[in-house]
C-alpha cells in the first residue's frame, strides 16, 4: 500500500504518518527527518536545502526529487508498502512521483488530506515539542498532546525540545506557502479519485479512527 498524507505544517502530518506506519506495517519517509538528518551531518543535499527550510520555503523541484528517489532507491523496499509524509508538495513532484512508480508497475493507493484553519496551524506549530532522542523522536503538543512530565519524554525520558523554525513568523510563513503550492494537488488526487479529506481538529484518537477506516478498504 502506497499513502500520501497531505496537510500543512503542523495538521498533525508526522504523528498520524508514524501511526499508519505501525498500523499496516509500512515504511514512514518523513521528508522533513530526511532533510534535518542531511542538514546536521553537512551533506550536498543538507547545505543545499538549509536555507530554504530555514525561511519556512519549499525545497526546490530538482532537490526534493532527487532526495526522495534516493531514499527510496537506497532504504526503502516498495512493496512492503510506503506512507509519505511531507511529500509531494508540488504537482512536478507529484507527477513525477507517478512516473516513478509507473516504472516499477506501482501506484498511489490513497491520498489523505488533513485539514484543520490556519489559526489552529499556527497554535499548533508554536506548542509543537519533540524528543531530543533522534531514535525515538516522539512528537508532543503543549496543548492537545503534552508529556505526562513537563518537557521530558514519555517514551525514552529523553528532554524535549522545540524546532528551530517552529516559531509564529515561520509557521504563517509556511501556512501561505502550503496553500499556493500544495493545494493543487488536492485537485491533482482528487480528480483520480483516490483522495480522502479527514478533519485533524478534534483529538488525536479521533482522527486516527477516521484514517483507519480509510486506509482498512486498501489493504
Ligand atoms: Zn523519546
Amino acid at each position: 500500500m502506497i499513502v500520501i498524507v497531505l496537510g500543512a505544517p503542523g495538521s498533525g502530518k508526522g504523528t498520524q504518518c508514524k501511526e499508519i506506519a505501525k498500523e499496516y506495517k509500512i515504511n514512514h519517509i518523513s521528508m522533513g527527518d530526511i532533510f534535518r538528518k542531511n542538514i546536521e551531518q553537512k551533506t550536498k543535499i543538507g547545505v543545499e536545502a538549509e536555507s530554504y527550510i530555514n525561511e519556512g520555503k519549499l525545497v526546490p523541484d530538482d532537490i526534493a526529487i532527487f532526495t526522495l528517489e534516493t531514499t527510496l532507491n537506497n532504504d526503502i523496499d516498495l512493496l512492503k508498502g510506503v506512507v509519505l509524509d511531507g511529500y509531494p508538495r508540488t504537482l512536478i513532484q507529484a507527477k513525477s512521483f507517478d512516473k516513478y512508480l509507473e516504472e516499477k508497475n506501482l501506484k498511489v493507493d490513497k491520498v489523505i488530506n488533513l485539514t484543520i484553519s490556519d489559526q489552529e496551524i499556527v497554535s499548533r506549530v508554536v506548542n509543537r515539542r519533540i524528543c531530543s532522542n533522534q531514535e525515538c523522536g516522539e512528537i508532543y503538543n503543549l496543548k492537545n498532546n503534552p508529556p505526562k512530565v513537563d518537557n521530558i519524554c514519555d517514551k525514552c525520558g529523553a528532554k524535549l525540545i522545540k524546532r528551530k523554525d517552529d516559531n509564529e513568523k515561520t509557521a504563517l510563513n509556511r501556512v501561505e506557502v502550503y496553500h499556493a503550492q500544495t493545494e493543487p494537488l488536492i485537485d491533482y488526487y482528487n480528480k483520480k479519485g483516490i483522495l480522502t479529506t479527514v478533519m485533524g481538529m478534534g483529538n488525536l484518537e479521533d482522527t486516527v479512527n477516521s484514517i483507519r477506516e480509510i486506509l482498512d478498504l486498501q489493504t
